[in-house]
């Protein structure tokens, strides 16, 4: 007997489950089914996303259906339209040797009349969002007084969106007698409001930690300067080549504004809000379930919606306000048993945050340590090694071997290696060199030079302080495509600020930028020469910079822009670039993590039940 048989199930869903491939019920699966097969109860049932939901309701909902009869005797309410398809299609495969099961699907956006035919036609099971639902009732369309069983799914998330007086609205026209089983990932204030108004004595089985992440999410913190959020992000990017994430950030505005800065920055990104047409929401999506798009910026409420299973990493890019928002971003990840990571930027003031989500969720977070620019050129050395060894060989350049062989004649295996990863390996170093520890010390907050993209934050410019004493260094932007070597940058200097040979010094020019240095007392001279300067219609600017006085990082576009590097990854390759990397981030001093198990299961004061739930920190 397998364990499927040993719930209770009929054959036709054994052979149906049989189809699907399922070999075991997962544990909600194994809790749930056998209550609701015997007996007539309500349910209160908690457990994270991915743990096989909606089997655990629909298993015993098909079998319970009386597909003789053309009444409506189930209906299912889910948050958004991408679920209630989910759940109508996963059913239709449950029920596949059910002979005479409809399951209709009701939502926005489509149809209305075509939905209203469809059950017409006979639904025994209706799967809807609240919004359509009420409308349909309201139009006399549909008829949920006879139903046996309503299933409330993503409780929570419904609840979140504002359907609550919908969802009252829609019981309201629901037989009392009938039986209602509420999943929900947490158990708010609100989704307990309605349990003890809707149901009567509900069993209730929890899954996991209740109201914490699934035991499958890392939780980590990053401590920076409240400016370098970005620099942060794109630092955690690319310590994770294979990065397939959600960033959620608190507002429209920094949502859009993140996304269009790792655009710029050559990172397949994309942003995710609510000041998108349901058409560019649609297209964002799309991309991002096809990996097209490794990054998705969002906020919380567009992220609802995503069902997407294999998000390796959720970044906090801020905090939101509730702690239940928390769950819910870290419930993207770590899905359908997989492992994933939460990682949250923060600055030392919000370290308190952090320690409240700990508290409620009985779980402990990772003090991590934003990677070193060396730590990310290890890590992509080693990624980009990774990928030459698993590229499967394409046999149409066999073609251009001979010519390829005349160009690389003479050069040994070891320098053509070198060669090799210099290739990709120079963009990421050349950006990353010299840059400095992102990691807040005790001085408090401080930012970074020489990353692009904190300079434009938006909160004015964090111009670096002119020292009292000794030498300057700057930024100005021309480099070599602007034709200028270190001799060549040097004249113009001397000649354009007016400043004699020996005054400019540490002349460094980069591909698009460069830097230089003057004595303290010509500082003033050559800020003052390049305030509205301009070359040939461009302006030319000179700024004070931080990086340190003999050399001076990236903060041009050319490195660590990943523009299309990425292509063509295996997902195979996916899991071993993250454990290394993972590997690598734990030299930096990592607080241990002990977790001790009998904390798991205990309520946080958010639980069921409780009065308090919205939890602010
Ligand atoms: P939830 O509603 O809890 O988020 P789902 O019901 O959507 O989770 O299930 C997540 C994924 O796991 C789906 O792809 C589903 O087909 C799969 N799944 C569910 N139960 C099992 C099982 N017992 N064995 C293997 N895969 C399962
Ligand atoms: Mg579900």
């Amino acid at each position: 007997m397998t364990k499927f048989e040993a719930l209770g199930l009929d054959q036709s869903l054994l052979d149906a489950i049989t189809d699907l491939g399922f070999e075991s019920p997962s544990e909600v699966q194994e809790k749930a089914i056998p209550i609701l097969l015997e007996n007539d109860t309500d349910l209160v049932a908690l457990a994270q996303t991915g743990t096989g939901k909606t089997a655990a309701f629909g298993f015993p909902l098909i079998q319970k259906i009386d597909s003789k009869s053309r009444t409506t005797q189930g209906l299912i309410l889910s948050p958004t339209r991408e679920l209630c398809l989910q759940i109508t299609n996963e059913l239709k495969l449950y029920s596949k040797y059910e002979k005479g099961l409809n399951v209709v699907a009701i939502y926005g956006g489509a149809s209305i009349s075509e939905q209203a035919n469809q059950i017409k036609r006979g639904a025994q099971i209706i799967v809807a969002t609240p919004g359509r639902m009420k409308d349909m009732i309201n139009r006399g369309m549909v008829n949920i007084s006879k139903i046996d069983y309503c299933v409330l799914d993503e409780a929570d998330e419904m609840l979140n969106m504002g359907f609550m007086e919908d969802i009252k609205d829609i019981l309201s026209n629901t037989p009392d007698e009938k039986f209602t089983w509420l999943f929900s990932a947490t158990m708010p204030r609100e989704v307990s409001t309605i349990a003890k108004k809707f149901m009567h004595n509900p069993q209730e089985i929890t899954v996991g930690a209740k109201n914490s992440g699934a035991t499958t999410v890392q939780h980590e913190y990053y401590i920076v300067g409240g400016r370098d959020r970005y620099p942060a992000l794109k630092r955690l990017a690319d310590t994770n080549p294979d990065i397939f994430s959600v960033i959620f950030c608190r507002t429209k505005r920094d949502t859009q504004r993140v996304a269009e800065k790792l655009i710029e920055d050559g990172y397949n990104a994309g942003a995710l809000h609510g000041d998108l047409s349901q058409n560019q929401r649609d297209l964002v999506m799309n991309s991002f379930r096809k990996k097209q798009i490794q990054m998705l910026v969002a906020t919380d409420v567009a992220a609802r919606g995503i069902d997407v299973d294999d998000i390796t990493h959720v970044i906090n890019y801020q905090l939101p306000d509730e702690i239940e928002t928390y769950t819910h971003r870290s419930g993207r990840t770590g899905r359908a048993g997989k492992s994933g990571v939460s990682m949250v930027i923060v600055t030392r003031s919000e370290l308190r945050k952090i320690k409240a989500i700990e508290n409620k969720l009985q779980t402990e977070f990772l003090a991590k340590k934003i990677p070193t620019g060396m730590e990310i050129c290890e890590i992509q050395l080693y990624h980009l090694a990774n990928k030459i060894k698993n590229t499967e060989i394409n046999e149409q350049v066999e073609n251009y071997l001979p010519a390829i062989n005349d160009v690389l004649e003479g050069i040994d295996r070891e320098e053509l290696i070198k060669k090799i990863v210099s290739v990709e390996f120079s963009r990421f170093h050349d950006y990353y060199n010299k840059t400095k520890d992102l990691n807040t010390t005790d001085r408090g907050e401080r930012s970074e030079r020489g990353e692009r993209g904190e300079r434009s934050e938006g909160r004015g410019r964090d111009k670096a302080e002119i020292p009292t004493s000794g030498s300057v260094r700057y930024f100005i932007n021309v480099g070599e495509r602007d034709d200028y070597d270190w001799m060549k940058l040097k004249d113009f200097l001397k000649d354009t600020v007016g400043l004699g040979q020996e005054d400019v010094f540490k002349v460094d020019v980069k591909e698009s930028f460069s830097f230089f240095n003057t004595d303290v007392e010509h500082s003033e001279k050559v800020l003052s020469t390049f305030t509205e300067f301009k070359v040939d219609g461009r302006f030319v600017n000179v700024e004070v910079s931080n990086s340190p006085g003999g050399g001076g990082g990236g903060r041009g576009r050319s490195g660590g822009d990943r523009r299309g590097s990425d292509r063509g990854r295996s997902s195979s390759s996916r899991s071993g670039d993250r454990s290394r990397s993972r590997s690598a981030d734990s030299r930096g001093g990592d607080r241990s993590r002990s977790r001790s198990s009998d904390s798991r299961g205990s309520r946080g004061d958010g639980g069921y039940g409780a009065k308090k739930s919205k939890r602010r920190y």
